[in-house]
C-alpha cells in the first residue's frame, strides 16, 4: 500500500551491538557469578567442615595415645616405686639387692611396654636388672644417670632423652631416684620402655593410610614414628618455627596445627599432645603427634572442586558462546530485516514516485465507495487536490445518469471481477463534467483503478465526425458538380456518356429496350443573332427546365449534349414509349411560348427530335444507338423541323452521316 507519510528511521544510526546486548551479558555474568559464588562458598564450607572434622578426629586420636601412655607411665611409675620401696638405699650396699632381680623380671614380664628394669647405685654401677649379664658394669656416663645425679628429687619421675640401645633400638628410660638416709642421691631404679609396645598403640590410632603418629621427647628428639621411618628417629624437632616448637611455645597440653612438617616436608594437619600427668611429676614431658597429609585428605575435595570448576567452566563457556551465537544470529536477522526494510522503502518510494508522476489517473478506493488514495494527476481533471478527495464518496461526483452504470461496476468488483472499459462523467469543481474511462481490479479489500480523462478525445472525435460529414457533403457536391452542366443544371455530356455505357451493359444482362432521344433547338443561331447571346443562354435554361419537368422516372436521364442539343436516356422504354416521350417534349418546349421572331417554322422556339429504342445485343454498340438517333434527328430537320423522327428498331446499314457534336 502506498503511503504518503513515511517513517524515517533509515537516517538513525544502528545502535552498537554492545549497547544492544549489554544487559543480556550483564544478566548472564550476574547469574554465572552467583553460581560461581555459591559453588565456591559450598566448596569452602565443605573444606572447612572437612578440616574441622579431621582436626577433631586427630585431636581425639592424640588424646587416645596420651591416655594410653599416661596409663603406661603410671603403671611403670608404680612398679618403680614398688622396687624403690623394697630395695631402698640401705639395701643397695649389701648383697640383698640381688634379690630384686626376680622381682624386676616379674615386672618386665607383667608390663608389655617395659623392656627392662634395673637398679644403679650412686656410682652408676648396675646392681640389679632383669638382664643379669651386665650387672657390675658402670653406666654413670649415661644422660639419665647424670640428670638424676645432678638434680636428685625423690618425688620426680625422670624421663630420659631417647637413646639407642645396644640392640640398636631407640628407647627411653623412666627413672626414679633412690634416696639415701638424708635424702641424698643413693642410686636409681629405671625402666626401659619398649618402643615396640608404643608402636602398637600408635598403629592402633592410625586410621588412614596417610596418617602417621609419633612420639618425641620434650627436648625435641624423635623417639618413635609409625609407620616406621627408622632414618628419622633421633632427629631434633625443636627447630625454630617447627610445628613442634610452636606447640611447645604455646604452653597448652593439646594443639592442632596446620603447616609444613619440619621432619618430612609434608603439609599436614598435626594434633600434638604433651604427656605430663601432674600426679606423676615427670621432669620432662613427652609429646605425641598424629597428623594427616593435607594433600591426601583434601584429594577427594580437590577432585570435586575440580569437577565442579570444570562443570562451571563448561557452563560459562557454553552459555557465553550460546549467547554469543544467539546474538550473532539476532544481529544477522536484524541486519536482514533492515536490508529488507530498506529495499521495501526504496520500492515504496519508487511506487510513490510512479504514482505521483503517472500521467494516467490512478486511484485506490474501498468497497464502501470512498476514495482512499488518488494521484496528483486527478487535480487537473477534477480541480481538487487529491487529499481533499480522499475519504469522500466517489458516487457524489458521478453524473446522475451514469450512477447506475457505476454502481453495477462496483458490484462486479465486489464479486471479485475485473472491470474494463467503464465510462462515466465526473463533475469538475467548476461544475462541468469530464468523461472518464476506467479499468479496475479488486485486491485485498480495496479497488485499484486506472482511469483516463477522455473528454478532449470525445470532443475531438465528435468534431472529426462533423468534419467528415462536411467533407463528405462537399465532395458529394463536387462530384455532382463534375457531372452537371453549368448553364442549365441538368447532367452534362460526361455523365451521359457514362450512363449510356452503364445502361447498355445493364441491358445486355437484362434484355430490355434502351430508349434514347436527341433534341436540337431549331434555328438557334438566328435566335442568338436576334436576341443576343445572353438571351440565348436564358432560353436554353428555360428549355432545360421544361424538359426536366417531363423526365421524372428515377432511371431516366436528361443531359445537355452540347450547344443547343439535349439528350434523354430512357432505360426500359420501347420505341413507342420513346416516341410518345419525344412528342411530349417537343410540345412542352413549344408550350413554353418563347418568342422566336426569326424562326421560319414557328413564331416560338421549337425543337426537332430524333429517337431510337433498341434492346442491347452483342452485335451492336451504344455508339451505334446514338448514331441511329442522330440520323433520325437529321431526318426531322430535313423534313422541316419542329417534329419527331424515329430510327429503325434495329441496326441500319452504315450511313455516312456524322454524329452530332463530332
Ligand atoms: P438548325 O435549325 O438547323 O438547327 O439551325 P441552327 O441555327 O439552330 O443550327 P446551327 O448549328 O447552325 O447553330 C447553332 C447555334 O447555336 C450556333 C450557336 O451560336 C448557338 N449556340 C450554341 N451553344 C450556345 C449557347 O450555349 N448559348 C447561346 N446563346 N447560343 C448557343
Ligand atoms: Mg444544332
Ligand atoms: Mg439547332
Amino acid at each position: 500500500m502506498l503511503s504518503s507519510t513515511q517513517t524515517d528511521d533509515a537516517g538513525m544510526a544502528a545502535p552498537s551491538p554492545w549497547r544492544l546486548f549489554r544487559n543480556e551479558w550483564l544478566l548472564l555474568a550476574g547469574a554465572l557469578l552467583l553460581i560461581c559464588g555459591l559453588t565456591a562458598y559450598n566448596l569452602y564450607e565443605k573444606h572447612q567442615t572437612l578440616e574441622k572434622r579431621e582436626r577433631e578426629r586427630l585431636a581425639g586420636q592424640a588424646q587416645v595415645i596420651h591416655d594410653s601412655l599416661t596409663r603406661q607411665f603410671d603403671s611403670v611409675n608404680r612398679a618403680l616405686l614398688n622396687v624403690r620401696d623394697e630395695w631402698p638405699a640401705s639395701r643397695l650396699q649389701d648383697g640383698s639387692v640381688a634379690s630384686a632381680v626376680p622381682r624386676l623380671k616379674a615386672f618386665v614380664d607383667a608390663m608389655p611396654g617395659v623392656r627392662g628394669m634395673f637398679i644403679l647405685d650412686a656410682t652408676g654401677t648396675l646392681r640389679a636388672a632383669n638382664f643379669t649379664q651386665l650387672i657390675g658394669l658402670n653406666f654413670s656416663d649415661r644422660v639419665y644417670f647424670q640428670a638424676v645425679a645432678k638434680q636428685p628429687r625423690v618425688d620426680t619421675l625422670y624421663l630420659s632423652p631417647p637413646f639407642r640401645t645396644s640392640l640398636d633400638v631407640w628407647a627411653v628410660n623412666l627413672v626414679r631416684m633412690i634416696p639415701g638416709p638424708r635424702g641424698e642421691f643413693a642410686g636409681l631404679v629405671a625402666a626401659t620402655l619398649d618402643p615396640e609396645e608404643f608402636k602398637l598403640i600408635l598403629r592402633s590410632v592410625n586410621y588412614a593410610p596417610d596418617v602417621w603418629s609419633a612420639l618425641a621427647h620434650a627436648n625435641g628428639q624423635l623417639f618413635l614414628m609409625e609407620p616406621g621411618r627408622p632414618e628419622k628417629l633421633g632427629a631434633d624437632l625443636a627447630q625454630p618455627g617447627s610445628l613442634f616448637t610452636r606447640h611447645m611455645e604455646q604452653g597448652k597440653p593439646a594443639s592442632v596445627m596446620s603447616g609444613r612438617v619440619y621432619l618430612t616436608g609434608e603439609s599436614r594437619i598435626l594434633a600434638q599432645h604433651t604427656i605430663q600427668p601432674a600426679e606423676l611429676r615427670l621432669d620432662q614431658p613427652m609429646v605425641v603427634a598424629i597428623g594427616r597429609e593435607r594433600q591426601v585428605l583434601f584429594a577427594p575435595w580437590r577432585a570435586e572442586a575440580l569437577a565442579r570448576g570444570g562443570l562451571l567452566g563448561l557452563l560459562i563457556f557454553s552459555t557465553a558462546s550460546g549467547l554469543f551465537l544467539l546474538q550473532r544470529r539476532k544481529l544477522k536477522a536484524q541486519r536482514q530485516v533492515r536490508q529488507a526494510q530498506e529495499a521495501l522503502r526504496e520500492k515504496t518510494a519508487e511506487l510513490q514516485h510512479y504514482f505521483d508522476f503517472a500521467l494516467n489517473l490512478l486511484c485506490i478506493a474501498d468497497f464502501d465507495g470512498r476514495f482512499v488514495k488518488l494521484n496528483p494527476a486527478w487535480e487537473s481533471v477534477l480541480g481538487y487536490p487529491p487529499r481533499e478527495l480522499e475519504g469522500k464518496a466517489f458516487l457524489g461526483f458521478v453524473h446522475p445518469d451514469d450512477r447506475g452504470r457505476t454502481l453495477a461496476a462496483l458490484e462486479q468488483l465486489r464479486h471479485g471481477h475485473k472491470v474494463v472499459g467503464l465510462s462515466n462523467r465526473y463533475r469538475h469543481r467548476a461544475g462541468t463534467y469530464r468523461d472518464i474511462e476506467w479499468q479496475a481490479v479488486p485486491h485485498g479489500g480495496l479497488i485499484f483503478a486506472e482511469a483516463r480523462d477522455v473528454t478532449q478525445e470525445r470532443l475531438d472525435q465528435q468534431s472529426l465526425i462533423a468534419l467528415n460529414a462536411q467533407l463528405e457533403s462537399q465532395s458529394q457536391t463536387l462530384r455532382s458538380l463534375a457531372f452537371l452542366d453549368g448553364l442549365t443544371g441538368v447532367a452534362n455530356r460526361r455523365r451521359f456518356d457514362e450512363s449510356l455505357q452503364t445502361e447498355w451493359r445493364q441491358g445486355l444482362r437484362n434484355p430490355t429496350a434502351l430508349g434514347l432521344l436527341l433534341l436540337d433547338v431549331d434555328y438557334f443561331k438566328l435566335y442568338n443573332d436576334h436576341y443576343g447571346h445572353q438571351a440565348g443562354d436564358a432560353c436554353l435554361q428555360l428549355v432545360a427546365n421544361a424538359l426536366r419537368q417531363h423526365i421524372g422516372r428515377p432511371h431516366d436521364l436528361l443531359a445537355r449534349y452540347g450547344g443547343e442539343e439535349f439528350v434523354c436516356l430512357l432505360p426500359g422504354t420501347d420505341r413507342e414509349g420513346v416516341q410518345a416521350k419525344a412528342e411530349e417534349l417537343r410540345q412542352a418546349v413549344m408550350a413554353l411560348g418563347l418568342p422566336h421572331e426569326r424562326s421560319p417554322v414557328a413564331r416560338v422556339v421549337t425543337v426537332s427530335i430524333g429517337f431510337a429504342s433498341w434492346i442491347p445485343t452483342d452485335h451492336a454498340t451504344p455508339e451505334q444507338l446514338l448514331l441511329a438517333a442522330d440520323a433520325a434527328l437529321y431526318e426531322a430537320k430535313n423534313a422541316g423541323r419542329n417534329r419527331v423522327r424515329g430510327a429503325p428498331t434495329s441496326l441500319a446499314p452504315a450511313s455516312d452521316h456524322v454524329p452530332p457534336g463530332g
